[in-house]
């Protein structure tokens, strides 16, 4: 099928188009500077870009990608979870263009959109497979056995996101918004072993109760101690080897519960969605570690991986694809849409 997808959860427009799990175009207008002299996004100020954004971007697809409106099959959007107000400009746009062009319309879950996006760019998901998905705003495993029907949740951060913790260490490193990326590439220079921070619930006893939970804010609290004391001392702070100790905690954590999670279930495939799924050390390091298990990991290219309108057609397309039924003109827009739910009916 010819599928087109909608994504405007946070701070991201984008409009992607795929037949099948070949990707057309995926155009995408971000408000991010908007936001970067708030260190953090404006819900208000992200909502009026995507409204500035939405038609031109769809226009850019549908060029892009050589087709018409005429011509798609079915509208994917973002229904949840993310801002309201920002979610409720692409629902409306794509009840607005479903309506307009006689097509049926699919609101569908940005979080299962992050693991669908994979079948892009590396085909069809072996299932079961173990899904880590890290975001701005989410961190969690899951079991995917049919993404069309729904993932089973094995765990969750019981405090920040690991998306959030890169923004948090990098804004008091003062280094930017969003923080992930800048982290990443001063860390290049970095020693991943120079500083011995803290892994969240990985003691025997924390395992016992949160095998597969996550937990970020020890972490990111034990980075702002660390570089007080640094600063109190008159010392220099040894910005590259701070950020490659961080990230190494944060990625060291993520791989070791993924691949538990994978031995655990007797699972052979990972796939690895979301903003951090960028990272080039969690890349790597899941790679090492899972070769020696035996286990595939599948992580998308960086761009695939933030927030993207393709990742949201490649969910509509594995659901127009299993016949899944359309949403319905009245969809609402969920901002706390569960993760177990993939699709809204209306
Ligand atoms: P959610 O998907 O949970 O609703 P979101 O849509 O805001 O949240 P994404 O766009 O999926 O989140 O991811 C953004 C997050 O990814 C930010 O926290 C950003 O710092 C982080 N990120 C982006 N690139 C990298 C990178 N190379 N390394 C680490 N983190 C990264
Ligand atoms: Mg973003
Ligand atoms: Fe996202």
């Amino acid at each position: 099928p010819l599928v087109l997808g909608i994504e405007t959860s946070c701070d991201e427009t984008g409009v992607g188009i795929v037949r099948g799990h070949t990707l057309l175009a995926d155009a995408l207008a971000s408000s991010v500077d908007e936001h970067a002299r708030f260190g953090g996004v404006v819900p208000e100020v992200a909502s009026r870009a995507h409204l500035e954004a939405i038609v031109p971007t769809m226009r850019r697809a549908l060029d892009d990608a050589g087709v018409t409106l005429a011509d798609i099959d079915a509208i994917a959007v973002t229904a949840g979870p993310g801002l309201a107000g920002a979610l409720l400009v692409g629902v409306a746009a794509a009840k607005g263009y479903a309506l307009a062009a006689d097509k049926p319309v699919y609101g569908v879950n940005h979080l299962a959109a992050h693991v669908a996006v994979d079948t892009l760019e590396h085909g069809p998901l072996p299932e079961p497979a173990v899904g880590l998905l890290v975001s701005g705003g989410h961190s969690s495993l899951l079991l995917v056995d049919d993404i069309t029907a729904g993932v089973t949740p094995l765990g969750a951060t019981i405090d920040d996101a690991a998306g959030e913790a890169f923004d948090k260490v990098a804004r008091l490193l003062g280094m930017g918004f969003p923080g992930g990326p800048v982290i990443d590439r001063t860390a290049r220079d970095g020693d991943p072993a120079a500083i011995p921070f803290p892994r969240g619930l990985t003691a025997p006893k924390d395992l016992a109760e949160h095998r597969f939970d996550f937990s970020f804010s020890g972490l990111k609290t034990a980075v702002a101690r660390w570089v007080e004391a640094r600063e109190r001392a008159g010392e220099p702070v040894p910005v590259a080897d701070v950020a490659a100790s961080f990230q190494h905690a944060v990625c060291d954590v993520l791989t070791a519960k993924a691949l538990d999670a994978c031995r655990t279930h007797g699972v052979r495939t990972l796939v690895i969605g979301g903003g951090v799924a960028a990272n080039s050390r969690l890349r790597v390091l899941a790679e090492e570690r899972a070769a020696k298990l035996g286990i595939e990991v599948r992580v998308p290219r960086p761009q695939l991986c933030t927030d993207n309108g393709a990742m949201v057609a490649a969910l509509g397309s594995h659901l127009v694809a299993a016949g899944v039924a359309p949403s319905g003109l009245d969809l609402p827009a969920d901002s706390a849409m569960p993760l177990t739910t993939v699709t809204v009916s209306g």
